[in-house]
């Protein structure tokens, strides 16, 4: 396939390179850029009027609340744990989770994201499903590039007798788990389109914390990565220094739990001591600005991280703390609130993208990917100009990071179409829709039941 008449492009590299001219796939590989000619018999796919970027990389999501959106809305992270996860999770039966994991997938697929990490933490017996399988299986629907971050808790956090009981599970069992997954689905080469990960729900609430450099040993020796929420907000900095004496960076370096291997999302409350560990160890940042915005938390200080030689990667973070999780309005958001806080000079256009594109490979491992250079998988999105809001743009290829609504029009992986012409070859939205609404209904019925 060649992709032709690329007016407006962007490589993904840290120095916001342009690409314009044509790129050619082959076997789902790029193999050359520049100023090329479609052979005979070569599928052509035309840019004219499109920006051209490598694939997006959302780094951390929860799929499940996807169907869990406008809840608790004024309520700051502890009161909305109880009101939202805690208090629905008993409920998400298998068909709420499929069609949750569809409605995010959507959400990501049109605003030009190839490949997904979810989060998932609630596993219990109480479920006649597997929900890992139920999440590879949507992800391969969409035929999107798929991390779970297998998730999970030996402790409950305690919001009275009214919230049910958090889903815990033994560390022998939640370990267990990781490597029932990642025997199953754990692909190390570099375009993986299934891993998986260890991602303890929160550290300093969720585990013992004499358990913690064992898990981080076992994952090790299992091949899999290592991802958990950190220093989401004050309050939670501020808990770990009580608890344990030391701030959560450096507490979580004496168990062991930082490295190129590690990535963190939110690193909201982090002092210049603790960027710069970060920097040293090569741990990454998944920036949720989204999340932390609306509940209240604060600005993650992702531009000290990348300034000190830090991995910084970009995420939407769960749709119950966030309405708006795709990635055009994740890019604006961090476009917008780095600059209120710290001026024009704090980020520009260019590394956002190379955050949601080569920090998001960096982060999940994965370097075949994230970069639009010969030799890369030939992960691509194409973002549709068509709008009124993209009309009288002096430099329509910022239209992506700072439009607020990026529109994707074509999105490929390994050069296999995830969306075409704005239509995703294997979902009806109206069906997504009505499935939506019947599940939001269902969720808000049982809800309703619980005890108040
Ligand atoms: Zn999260």
């Amino acid at each position: 396939m060649l992709i032709k008449n690329i007016a407006h492009g962007w490589t993904g590299d840290k120095d916001g390179t342009r690409l314009t001219g044509a790129i050619r796939i082959e076997g789902g590989i790029i193999t050359e850029i520049g100023d090329l000619v479609a052979k005979a018999g070569e599928e052509v796919l035309d840019a004219s009027g499109c920006v051209v970027t490598p694939g997006m990389i959302n780094t951390h999501h929860h799929l499940f609340q996807s169907a869990l959106k406008g809840l608790a809305i004024n309520q700051p992270l502890d009161p909305w744990l109880e009101q939202v996860p805690y208090t629905y999770w008993p409920r998400l039966d298998e068909e709420s989770l499929r069609v949750s994991a569809r409605i995010g997938l959507a959400e990501l697929a049109l605003s030009g994201v190839s490949t997904v990490c979810d989060h998932h933490y609630v596993f219990s017996d109480r479920y006649d499903y597997d929900p890992a399988e139920v999440l590879f299986e949507e992800a391969a629907r969409f035929g999107i590039r798929f991390v779970l971050a297998r998730g999970g808790m030996s402790r409950g956090r305690d919001f009275g007798a009214e919230v049910p009981a958090a889903p815990v599970e033994s560390v022998p069992v939640f370990l267990q788990g990781i490597e029932t997954a990642a025997k199953r689905w754990n692909d190390p080469s570099p375009d993986a389109m299934t891993r998986v990960a260890c991602a303890p729900t929160t550290p300093n609430f969720n585990f013992a914390p004499e358990t913690l450099p064992e898990i981080a040993q076992e994952a090790r020796h299992m091949g899999v990565r290592l991802h958990a929420h950190l220093s989401e907000n004050t309050a939670y900095a501020a808990q770990t220094q009580r608890a344990f004496g030391l701030r959560p960076v450096p507490w979580l370096a004496k168990m062991d739990w930082l490295g190129s291997d590690v990535w963190f999302a939110h690193l909201v409350d982090i002092t210049a001591d603790e960027i710069t560990l970060l920097a040293e160890t090569g741990t990454a940042m998944s920036h949720c600005p989204q999340a932390n915005a609306r509940l209240g938390s604060g600005i993650a200080p992702a531009p000290a991280l990348h300034a000190a030689g830090g991995t910084v990667s970009m995420a939407v973070d769960g749709a119950g703390a966030n309405e708006a999780a795709d990635m055009g309005s994740a890019l604006y958001t961090a476009f917008a609130l780095h600059r209120a806080a710290h001026g024009v000079e704090a980020i520009d256009a260019g590394t956002l993208l190379h955050w949601a594109t080569m920090g998001g490979a960096k982060a999940l491992d994965l370097p075949a990917v994230g970069r639009i250079a010969p030799g890369m998988a030939a992960d691509i999105s194409l973002f549709d100009l068509s709008d009124a809001r993209n009309f009288g743009l002096h430099d329509p290829a910022l239209a992506p990071m700072v439009s607020g609504a990026a529109k994707a029009r074509d999105v490929m992986v390994a050069g296999r179409f995830v969306l075409r012409n704005g239509r995703l070859p294997h979902l009806e939205l109206g069906a997504l829709a009505e499935d939506a609404r019947r599940i939001t209904e269902r969720l808000a019925r049982v809800s309703s039941r619980l005890p108040a």
